[in-house]
């Protein structure tokens, strides 16, 4: 029953072996994505690699770092007579800054889990006297989605739905992270399943700018060390260019229907990140064309949002200067369910993630 796991261990091994060989100095990477930093945790793949290789967490978390701002809207949104709220389970239980959707559903309004917004507009069709509000929060993949309700909606005429998107753009965060004058991360571990979407031309654009190399990396745990050892050995070469490890799902052009949907639907705008701040072109917002549909227009709510706690490091950690175990806090008075910021807010986000693989070798 075990042979299949140690015959995959000894081939991470191997793959480790050759980071090894191949590392002749100190190199610092990030993965950007918090589902490959889940799987080097989970997995415990950091132990397999030499101590000369040192990984950073990166910020993509779309749940931690949609704006807390944004989720008080959308409680009070879904507290509107009239209004049927529609979100993904996982948004349920998001905090806003007094309580969360669970809340507000257990006081009797219309809040519902949905799967996809597809779902939702059929709820709007279905029950045309109400207005029914989409509540979403994801990177390049949501968006695509989101993209082809709205652009349904306008086609078939629905104009009691609409929508509640915080859609970060990866991208943009890349670059903020390596924008850091102080910046330790010298090579990228790039999202494999956002480049399904949107390719990886623009990382080449990337690549230059800030002269790093960046793979294009799955989520298994063989793709992972392949995506480090592929990195190394660019580093090692001095070149600096996008090489693409996930190969059997991700071109550079990506999903050209899907992202000419986007493109129609949505426009890159400035975006609030939990924990670090605006982002010149950090996600999207809906096009003038498509305005009609944007709840944030519709319903102009007073919210009133509390700050972060002071001494939360999640900036620092979002931007690859330092980690969970860096913060007094963690563990202690802020741990799941106790969140004082953003990257303890969602189980993806880094500082939960360590809480739930890596607190007690990390934390003691
Ligand atoms: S443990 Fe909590 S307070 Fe500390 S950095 Fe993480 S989210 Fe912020």
């Amino acid at each position: 029953m075990n042979a299949p796991v140690q015959l995959d261990r000894r081939q991470l091994e191997k793959v480790a072996k050759r980071i090894a060989t191949h590392a002749t100095r100190e190199w610092t990477l990030m993965e950007i994505c918090s589902g490959q930093t889940a799987s080097f945790l989970e997995l415990e793949l950091e132990e397999l690699l030499p101590k000369n290789i040192h990984l950073m967490h990166g910020p993509s978390c779309a749940i931690c770092t949609a704006s807390l701002s944004y989720i008080d809207r959308a409680i009070a949104i879904a507290q509107l007579d009239s209004v049927i709220f529609c979100a993904p389970g996982d948004l349920l239980r998001l905090k806003g800054s007094q309580c969360d959707l669970l809340e507000i559903k257990a006081q009797g309004h219309d809040v519902r889990v949905v799967h996809s917004p597809l779902d939702c507009l059929n709820i709007a069709r279905a029950q045309p006297d109400k207005n029914v509000v989409f509540f979403s929060i994801g990177f390049e993949m949501t968006a695509q989605a989101n993209a082809l309700s709205i652009w349904q909606a306008k086609r078939l005429g629905v104009k009691n739905y609409s929508l509640l998107g915080s859609h970060g753009y990866v991208p943009s965060i890349c670059s903020r992270v390596l924008s850091e004058p102080n910046s330790r991360i010298q090579g990228i571990i790039g999202l494999g399943n956002v480049c399904t979407v949107s390719g990886f031309a623009e990382y080449e654009n990337i690549s230059r700018r800030f002269s790093v190399p960046v793979v294009v990396t799955g989520y298994e745990a063989i793709n992972l060390l392949e995506g480090i050892d592929i990195c190394i050995q660019m580093l090692e070469s001095g070149k600096n260019a996008v090489e693409n490890q996930f190969r059997e799902t991700v071109s550079k052009a990506g999903n050209k229907e899907a992202k000419a949907l986007i493109n129609e639907v949505f426009e890159l705008a400035d975006r609030e990140w939990r924990g670090i701040g605006r982002i010149e072109n950090g996600g999207y917002k809906l096009r003038p064309d498509f305005e009609a549909y944007d709840a944030e227009l519709i319903y102009p709510v007073d919210i009133e949002t509390k700050a972060d706690s002071d001494a939360c490091i999640s900036k620092d950690i979002l931007l690859g200067f330092k980690k969970p175990t860096d913060c007094p806090l963690f563990g202690k008075s802020c741990r799941p369910g106790t969140a004082l910021g953003a990257t303890m807010v969602s189980n993806e986000g880094t500082c939960a993630t360590y809480f739930n693989y890596a607190h007690h070798s990390h934390a003691g």
